[in-house]
């Protein structure tokens, strides 16, 4: 465990507004920052400049307020952080831990796939680029081994990276860093001690611990909260089309997304706001009593 004093954080993506999905990721991490008397900073991962949608942080951040969930410090905008990133990515390819590569994804097309469907570098380039081929991306060697991790809902996993992900990017063919790059990078920055993040990234979390100790990074301690599905079983997401927040009726929402994490309300509390939920919330959080699975998003009331 990790004794420094308590920091966590949010850390969305602008390209869109948050909806239900998203709020339940940012109240779990608000409620264990705050039950553990910790501090709790919000990061703008904006590194993927074309995909974020004009004025969608700033509209994040208003619907944080509007939600009860205050910051406790500056935002960090990972589009300002390029520099912290290369200076990185230099200490990557001074231990010899990364590689440039040429591949492009239709040469990949045709490489075997996790049981995500994701493909698995089959390492093409680990040896070195083919005479006349261009670096466009940069790797990281992962070893062939199991690497272990503890999530606090999860428990004990482990995952053989060489075997279910192979080399990953930390460097993107289009020149933008990587997004297990940035994280490592900036939760380090923020002094993050404890993520908790939506299900989804419960398995990127091998590739980040990885960087972490080729970085000589600490771990921060890890919670992967239940992803939030439409009635197709899909991530809400902005390419499913998930409705954003309402701007009006927050206490009903919040009570929802309460409810989702496992901490339904006492009826007495019900038609009250985002400050009296939240301040019931923290004084009840017990991170044990969040579900391990999935949860069906419930229709706005
Ligand atoms: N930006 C990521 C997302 O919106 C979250 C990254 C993280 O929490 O590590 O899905």
């Amino acid at each position: 465990m990790n004794s420094a004093p308590y920091v966590g954080r949010f850390a969305p993506s602008p390209t869109g507004l948050l909806h239900f999905g998203s709020l339940v990721a940012a109240v779990a991490s608000w409620l264990d920052a705050r039950a553990a008397g910790g501090r709790w900073l919000v990061r703008m991962e904006d590194l993927d400049r074309p995909r974020c949608e004009p004025g969608a942080a700033d509209a994040i951040l208003r619907q944080l307020d509007a939600y009860g969930l205050y910051r406790d410090g500056p935002v960090l905008y990972q589009s300002q952080r390029d520099d912290a990133y290369a200076a990185a990515l230099d200490a990557l390819k001074a231990h010899g831990a990364v590689y440039p590569c040429a591949c492009t994804r239709s040469q990949l097309a045709q490489a075997p796939r996790n049981i995500e469907g994701e493909i698995v570098y089959p390492g093409t380039c680990r040896n070195g680029l083919r005479v006349g081929a261009i670096a466009r991306a940069w790797r990281v060697r992962v070893p062939d081994s199991s690497t272990h991790f503890h999530d606090r809902i999860h428990g004990d996993l482990e995952q053989n990276l060489a075997r279910d992900v192979g080399d990953f990017i930390v460097k993107r063919a289009d020149g933008l860093f990587a997004y297990q790059l940035a994280v490592v990078v900036d939760d380090t920055f923020q002094g993050i001690t404890h993520v908790v993040r939506g299900a989804d990234l419960l398995w990127n979390t091998p590739r980040q611990k990885v960087l972490q100790a080729l970085l000589g990074l600490p771990t921060p301690v890890y919670a992967h909260v239940p992803l939030i599905v439409n009635a197709a079983g899909q991530k809400l997401s902005k390419q499913t089309l998930a409705p954003v927040l309402p701007e009006t009726g927050q206490g009903a929402i919040l009570a929802q997304a309460l409810a989702t994490l496992g901490h339904p309300p006492p009826p007495e509390l019900s038609g009250t706001g985002p400050a009296q939920l939240l301040a019931w919330a923290v004084t009840h959080w017990q991170i044990e009593n969040v579900p391990l699975h999935h949860a069906l998003a419930k229709p706005a009331p």
